[in-house]
């Protein structure tokens, strides 16, 4: 590693990287590529010798590029965004110019401690209950993603029953979500070692916005008590991924309390929004929960990846997840006077993502975090306001952040049955993205199959919000005159 190659060839991915951002919108968003299309291209083994930067950069053009799908572009509506920002992308080239493997506190003290400092932050800008800070006995940590974060604390909830109940019970265990709960709560549940049939999806319906029932929650309990079972998990998601359904937290967490069950909260893109003091009262009920955790590297400016969790009980977390190998052995971890985040995780080895979110809380500062937010909320009302404005469309569930939900309205398309509406919204969605102009994803909720446009790309301004709507309206217009009447 030569500092002064590095010098000059960072200057050159940096400014490929400007360059790459400055032409964004020039790209289809959705990639146009057919599978297979990169083995075509690229040699079929590695270089013997040497290749320059330059030569790697013109194939990264020519090759890569066309393969991205652009989640950057100001066009991009599918799933959740993936925000970029300049201070999330120049953290994350100071972290992995650092390279620095903080798994204790002594492999990098200030790895360990920042994170320390920046979840208390967060927390603080979340409006936490001091229960989960350090300062109030527990704590945060940064994982790769949702998915981990909901293993791990389901694994720390499951060792929590099983030195109660015993291990042999294992298989009495159960796990409850709803229909709308992210399919991370069912692979968290198969790697722990959740029975199959122990795991509870509990049908949300339109009347309640796809939320998940307390009453209905209680009564999935008590028969399965009434078989013998064990309540175990419950996942109560804020902001669900079809249409950002609330669960109601509060009223959830005090069943969960009767039954002595682990409450995680899943706000993997809302929680986001809850740095702003309106939309706050989401969260509500969050005092009650064993855990709870949210993705800045979906809505709040932090490249991937970057999940935060926050746990009442680090011992629970840390009890399930530790092992004490010889060669990790020092002073300081046996002080107990500081955080090994090695027993907060799955892996031994991690980044130093603390870095990144701090460059983001620094640069960008609260108020402009809220601004950001605020930003894709209005956007979205916007688009909402436009679906409504055109009798051919309508809006599926009431919005709540930066997701829109809608379809051509069943009358428009002359066909009385789901699966016609289907048809017609497949063909839409497929047109859409098959133009390049934007791209949005779809849900099916409760059988019937709709759009989202989910607002939030760094990059978006009001003018692609209309963009978007005319190419929503300029294929619909396609599909409706070619239906039957
Ligand atoms: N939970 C919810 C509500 C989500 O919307 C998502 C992703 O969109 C996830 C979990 C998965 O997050 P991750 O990819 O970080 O595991």
């Amino acid at each position: 590693l030569d500092p002064k190659e590095l010098r000059r060839e960072g200057h050159m991915i940096v400014d490929f990287i400007a360059d790459y951002y400055e032409n964004i919108e020039k790209h289809p968003v959705l990639s146009q590529v057919q599978p297979g299309y990169l083995r075509k291209r690229l040699p079929e083994s590695a270089q013997y010798d040497p290749e320059p930067i330059s030569t790697i950069l013109r194939d990264v053009q020519d090759h890569i590029v066309p393969g991205l799908t652009h989640w950057q572009s100001p066009n991009f509506f599918a799933y959740f965004s993936s925000t970029a920002s300049t201070a999330g992308i120049l953290g994350e080239m100071l972290s992995t110019g650092f390279n620095v493997v903080g798994f204790n506190w002594v492999s990098s003290p200030a790895a360990t401690e920042l994170e320390n400092i920046v979840m208390d932050w967060l927390a603080d800008m979340l409006q936490l209950p001091k229960s989960f800070h350090f300062s109030g006995n527990g704590g945060g940590v940064l994982h790769g993603s949702t998915c981990e974060a909901i293993v791990c604390t389901m694994a720390a909830a499951r060792d929590q029953m099983l030195s109660q109940i015993g291990r042999e019970n294992l298989g009495k265990l159960v796990v409850y979500g709803s229909d709308q709960t992210h399919s991370a709560l069912k692979k968290a549940s198969q790697i722990v070692g959740i029975n199959a049939e122990n795991f509870r999806a509990i049908k949300t319906t339109k009347s309640t916005e796809f939320a998940l029932p307390p009453e209905l929650l209680r009564s999935t309990i008590c028969s399965d008590i009434a078989k013998g079972l064990v309540p175990l998990f419950l996942c109560d998601t804020m902001g669900t991924t079809a249409t950002t359904a609330i669960d109601p937290l509060g009223e959830l967490c005090d069943v969960a309390k009767d039954y002595g069950m682990w409450v995680h909260v899943d706000a993997a893109y809302a929680g986001s929004a809850c740095i702003c003091p309106e939309f706050r009262h989401f969260l509500d009920g969050v005092e009650s929960a064993n855990s709870v955790s949210f993705n800045p590297h979906k809505w709040l400016f932090t490249g991937l990846d970057c999940c935060c969790l926050w746990v009442k009980s680090p011992s629970a977390l840390i009890n399930s997840l530790s092992t004490n190998p010889e060669f990790l052995r020092n002073k300081a971890s046996d002080s107990k006077q500081v955080v090994d985040y090695k027993d907060w995780q799955i892996a031994l080895s991690r980044r130093f993502r603390a870095l990144k979110l701090w460059l983001v809380l620094r640069s960008y500062g609260v108020a402009n975090l809220r601004n950001f937010i605020r930003g894709s909320v209005e956007m979205a009302v916007i688009f909402e306001g436009l679906v409504k404005m055109d009798k051919r469309f309508e809006i599926f569930v009431p919005r709540k952040f930066s997701l829109v939900c809608f379809r051509i309205s069943p009358s428009a398309l002359s066909i009385n049955d789901d699966d016609g509406d289907a048809n017609g919204m497949i063909k839409l969605l497929e047109a859409i993205n098959a133009s390049g102009k934007a791209y949005m994803t779809h849900a099916v909720v409760g059988n019937i199959y709709v759009l989202r446009c989910a607002i939030g790309a760094t990059l978006t301004e009001e003018k692609h919000i209309h963009m978007a709507w005319e190419a929503v309206q300029d294929h619909a217009q396609a599909i409706l005159i070619s239906s039957p009447c």
